[in-house]
C-alpha cells in the first residue's frame, strides 16, 4: 500500500494555510526531496520488493493495518508520487495507477461490478473503450448500455435495477462532443450510483469533473498527462464523496472481504475505500501495475501540463479556424468555434479551451481521408493523441475499423472523418502542412 491517506490532499501537508495553485501542484504535489540522498527529483525506484522491519511489520502490511510497500505489483514509491499528484490535480482523495488507461478502466469496473451487473456509457467514447465495454466486458458478465449523451435524459431512460454506474467523457474522443455533466450527475444521484468520467482528453487543467460532482475520474496517462508520447499508463481517482453504504448495490465495498480477514473496505477505509480496494484486490490479483520508469516519465511530463495545455488549445483553435474556412472541408467539429453546437457547454465545462483533439469532415469522403493522412509531412499518421507532435488519423480505416459503419457514425468516426491531435509546433508550420496536403486532394 502507498501512504495516500497520510500525504493526500491535506493542505497542512503541502501548502499549510496557503492553497497552492494548479501550476505549482503539477510540479510539486506528492513529491519531496529524497530523505536519504537529498535527490530533488523523484527517483525511479526500480525494485520489485521492499524489506520488512520484522514479522509483525510484514503481517500488518499484508493485513492492510499499516501503510507501506510490499511488492511493486501492489505499490511502488515512484508510482505512488504520481498517484498522489494526479489525485491532487483532480481534487480527489486517492488514486491508483495502472499499466494503461484500459487497465485503469478494468480495475475500476472490477471493483464496482458483480457478474450480471450493468452500467450505462455515453456512446461517444474512445473507440477502444467501446470495444472493451461492449465485447470483452460482456464475457465477464457485465453489460454496458450505450446511450446518445446529447440528451442527458437518455441516461435515465437506460437505467435498470442492475445498473451500477454511468461512464462518460465530458470532452469526447473523437467526436468533439461535450456532454452536459450536471444533469447526468443528478440522474445518477437519484439512482444511487456513481458517475465515472474519463478525463483523458481534457485533463484537470481544462475540466474539473469533481467540482461538478463526479465520483471517479479515469485517465489514460499515455496522452496529455505524460504528454510526450513516451510512456503508457492509466489512473483512477476517487473523489471520496460517494457513499457506498447508501444502498445494497455495492457488496464489493460494503461486505466483508474474505482475502483480508473479513474487513469491509467502505467501513475500514472510508473516503479512500474504493482506491484501496482497487489496489488491494483488483491490482493485486490481476496485476496490470504501472512500471516505475513509466511513472517517472509521466511525472516529468506532468510538470509542464499547464504550459502544454495552454499551447495545445491555442494551436488547435487556430487550426480549427483555418479548416473551417477551407473549401475542401465539409465541416469542423471543434467546440471552440462559435458556430459549434457545443460551444456553450464547452464554455461551461472547459473554460480554458476545448482541448486539442477534434475531427473534421472531407467533402471527398473516405478516399480523401486516406489520401490526406498519407500526404502529410510534419503531421504524424498514427493512433495516439496528446503528444507534443501534431498527429492525424482517419478513424474509419484505423482506430474505429472494427466497428460497424453505424457504430462509427454514432461515435463521430464516419467514413469522411479525419481526427487531429494538434501539438506544440509552430502554428504556421502545422497549417502549412495541412494546406499543402489538402491542396493535393
Ligand atoms: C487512449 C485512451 C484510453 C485508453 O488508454 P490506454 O492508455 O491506451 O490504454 C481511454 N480513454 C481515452 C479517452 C483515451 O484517449
Amino acid at each position: 500500500m502507498n501512504d495516500d491517506h497520510e500525504t493526500g490532499n491535506d493542505p497542512e501537508d503541502t501548502a499549510g494555510p496557503h492553497e497552492y495553485g494548479f501550476e505549482t501542484r503539477t510540479i510539486h504535489a506528492g513529491a519531496r526531496p529524497d530523505p536519504v540522498t537529498g535527490a530533488r527529483n523523484t527517483p525511479i525506484y526500480q525494485t520489485t520488493s521492499y524489506v520488512f522491519d520484522d514479522v509483525d511489520h510484514a503481517a500488518d502490511l499484508f493485513n492492510l493495518q499499516t501503510f507501506g510497500f510490499i511488492y511493486t505489483r501492489i505499490g511502488n514509491p515512484t508510482v505512488a508520487v504520481l498517484e498522489e499528484r494526479i489525485a491532487n490535480l483532480e481534487g480527489g482523495r486517492a488514486g491508483v495507477c495502472a499499466a494503461s488507461g484500459h487497465a485503469a478502466q478494468f480495475l475500476t469496473f472490477f471493483t464496482l461490478l458483480e457478474p450480471g451487473d450493468e452500467f450505462i456509457a455515453s456512446r461517444n467514447l474512445y473507440g477502444g473503450s467501446i470495444t472493451q465495454f461492449g465485447l470483452s466486458f460482456k464475457r465477464l458478465g457485465w453489460t454496458c448500455h450505450f446511450v446518445d449523451p446529447a440528451d442527458p435524459e437518455n441516461f435515465r431512460r437506460a437505467l435498470t435495477p442492475k445498473c451500477k454506474a454511468i461512464f462518460l467523457e465530458v470532452l469526447a474522443n473523437p467526436g468533439g462532443v461535450i456532454v452536459d455533466l450536471e444533469p447526468v450527475i443528478d440522474i445518477a444521484r437519484e439512482a444511487g450510483i456513481p458517475v465515472i468520467v474519463d478525463n483523458t482528453m481534457a485533463t484537470p487543467y481544462l475540466c474539473r469533473p469533481f467540482d461538478w460532482g463526479a465520483d471517479i475520474i479515469l485517465h489514460s496517462t499515455t496522452k496529455f498527462l505524460s504528454g510526450h508520447g513516451t510512456a503508457m499508463g492509466g489512473a483512477l481517482v476517487e473523489s471520496g464523496q460517494f457513499d457506498w453504504g447508501q444502498n445494497d448495490k455495492f457488496p464489493s465495498m460494503t461486505e466483508p472481504e474474505p482475502a483480508y480477514h473479513g474487513l469491509t473496505f467502505h467501513e475500514t477505509f472510508g473516503d479512500f475505500g474504493f482506491a484501496t480496494k482497487a489496489r488491494a484486490v483488483a491490482l493485486r490479483d490481476f496485476g496490470p501495475a504501472m512500471a516505475p520508469v513509466n511513472a517517472f516519465f509521466t511525472l516529468t511530463g506532468l510538470e509542464t501540463l499547464h504550459l502544454r495545455m495552454e499551447r495545445h488549445v491555442a494551436n488547435a483553435q487556430a487550426v480549427a479556424e483555418f479548416l473551417d474556412r477551407h473549401p475542401k472541408v465539409a465541416w469542423v467539429s471543434y467546440a471552440g468555434l462559435k458556430s459549434n453546437p457545443y460551444y456553450d457547454l464547452a464554455r461551461k465545462y472547459l473554460p480554458k479551451g476545448a482541448g486539442s483533439v477534434f475531427t473534421f469532415g472531407l467533402k471527398g469522403g473516405f478516399d480523401a481521408g486516406v489520401k490526406l493522412v498519407e500526404s502529410v509531412n510534419l503531421l504524424s499518421h498514427l493512433a495516439n493523441v496528446g503528444d507534443t507532435r501534431s498527429l492525424i488519423i482517419h478513424p474509419a480505416s484505423t482506430t474505429h475499423r472494427q466497428l460497424t459503419e453505424e457504430q462509427q457514425v454514432n461515435a463521430g468516426a464516419g467514413p469522411d472523418v479525419v481526427r487531429l491531435s494538434i501539438g506544440l509546433e509552430n502554428i504556421d508550420d502545422i497549417i502549412f502542412d495541412l494546406e499543402q496536403s489538402l491542396a493535393g486532394l
